[in-house]
């Protein structure tokens, strides 16, 4: 039996890194960056508008609020070379987003402007200092700066950092493709009704949202009954893609033929039991440039498989550059204790409680309760050869609702 951190460590030193590719922008989202991206020019480009205003010469305005007649109107959009300067006395009507025109140094907003009535074409603007309400050239970003490196993860904010540079096109990490099959003989589609002594195949559904989520292009392989010659055509065909996840099959039971078959097909085992509770008969393999995870097939088994192992797998193929699971500190909201041997990676609910990461280790029936998976968010993570915990206690938290997933 090999510990977590070991299988990680063997299981993610065997996985390939995918080739890069180029992605167009409305695909870039969620693929992981493989190039620096520098700015192509200083934002903004011009001394800008912030609001709603005149643009006037703040050294007509020190001494409070004054009139000045309105010459011209500057909407967003207009080329600031064309503007002629503004002479001392005068104001320009000008817009959010709009170049302010030569001479003028300061924007008093509509707010604190109002029509001067006595004069036709006039405004009473409040008293300006220079620079106000205005950002000078480059107040964002620098031509030349990097915004974003190689390893990035490309979320909704740089997908407008890269739209903002003008790259309709961008080099990423390659796109894994996961494979899910289910195997046993007990198993129906979730559609049917199972006969007696059956079960609905939650796993497979299961496998495909969790790999669709970590960013992978996944295929259905359906269900595969205990039978070697069945098993060995489907994983046959899962050993095509880049990552096959395979749930069930692998215990110690009289017809759980999953590692033969992937012995058969000529793939190599890189572990089969792992110190880790729930789901020590987990199972890594690979042949050639294929992945495979082959979980226990009791749901929260087969989910805590996942999110300790495969997703690190896919993590790593598509160019992360830390791809294993990355825990918090938090603390225990209640006692909690493990037989010592395996890691515990339990189903838990945490929040913040007065200011604090709280986790709250969650009642489970067993490693089939997936019921209390779907309660949960994180997993409580204790250490192999942790007994007792009190409350209050700071322990590793694996946050599962990707709060920071952008
Ligand atoms: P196994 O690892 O194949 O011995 O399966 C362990 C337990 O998980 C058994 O009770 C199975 O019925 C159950 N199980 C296996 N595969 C699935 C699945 N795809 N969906 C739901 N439960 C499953
Ligand atoms: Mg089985």
């Amino acid at each position: 039996m090999i510990s977590v951190e070991r299988a990680l460590e063997r299981l993610l030193g065997a996985t390939p890194v995918l080739p890069e590719e180029v992605a167009p922008l409305g695909a870039a989202a969620g693929r992981v960056l493989a190039e620096v991206v520098r700015a192509d020019a200083d934002v903004p480009a011009f001394v800008k508008s912030l609001m709603d205003g005149f643009a006037v010469r703040s050294a007509d305005l020190t001494g409070g609020a004054v009139v000045l007649v309105v010459v011209r109107e500057i909407p967003a959009g207009t080329d600031p070379a064309a503007l002629p300067p503004l002479a001392p006395g005068t104001a320009a009507r000008i817009m959010t987003g709009a170049p302010l025109p030569p001479g003028a140094d300061a924007v008093v907003p509509v707010e604190e402007s109002s029509p001067a009535a006595d004069h036709p074409g006039a405004v009473r603007c409040a008293a300006a200092r220079p620079g106000d309400h205005c950002a000078p050239r480059g107040a964002d970003v620098r031509a030349g700066e990097t915004l974003l490196a190689p390893g990035d993860f490309i979320g909704a904010a740089e997908v407008a950092v890269l739209a903002a540079c003008g790259r309709a096109a961008v080099r990423v990490g390659g796109r894994p493709r996961a494979a899910v099959l289910a195997t046993g003989d007990e198993l129906v589609p979730p559609g049917e009704a199972p006969a007696p002594g059956r079960l609905r195949n939650s796993n497979g559904p299961m496998l495909l949202a969790l790999a669709a989520r970590a960013g992978a292009a996944v295929a259905d392989l359906g269900i595969a009954p205990d039978d070697p010659e069945r098993l060995r055509a489907a994983v046959e065909r899962g050993l095509e893609a880049d990552l096959l996840l395979i749930s069930g099959g692998v215990s110690m039971g009289a017809r759980d033929f999953v590692g033969a078959t992937l012995r058969d097909l000529g793939a190599g085992i890189l572990f089969e039991r792992v110190a880790i509770r729930p789901g020590k008969p987990f199972t890594a393999a690979r042949r050639g440039r294929t992945i495979v995870c082959a979980c226990p097939g009791n749901p929260a088994s087969t989910y805590v498989s996942f999110q300790v192992f495969a997703r690190a797998v896919l993590r790593r193929m598509s160019g992360h550059p830390h791809p294993g699971p990355a825990a918090v500190r938090g603390f225990l909201a209640a006692p909690a204790r493990q037989r010592p041997g395996r890691a515990g990676y339990w189903q838990a609910r945490a929040a913040l409680v007065d200011g604090r990461l709280t986790a709250e280790i969650l009642p489970a029936s067993g490693s089939a309760d997936i019921a209390a998976c779907a309660r949960g968010n994180a997993l409580v993570v204790l250490p192999a050869e942790a007994g007792a915990r009190a409350a209050g206690d700071e322990v590793d938290i694996l946050l599962l609702d990707d709060p920071f997933d952008r």
